[in-house]
């Protein structure tokens, strides 16, 4: 995956995620989610991006 973008709230803009790697949360009901944690280039403020699809359904 390359060039993961997230919002900074801070320039209020789409900035790629600098040094961006990826983390699991715990959420309600033991279930983990899948966040996107990282810097803004500009401002070094901390960015995240929660990423879709919390589990994979198997069929
Ligand atoms: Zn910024």
């Amino acid at each position: 995956m390359a060039g993961e973008t997230g919002y900074c709230v801070k320039c209020k803009a789409k900035r790629p995620i600098s040094e961006a790697k990826e983390v699991s949360m715990k959420g309600k009901g033991g279930v983990s989610r899948r966040e996107l944690k990282g810097k803004c280039p500009k401002c070094t403020t901390t960015m995240f991006r929660i990423l879709g699809g919390v589990a994979k359904k198997k069929k």
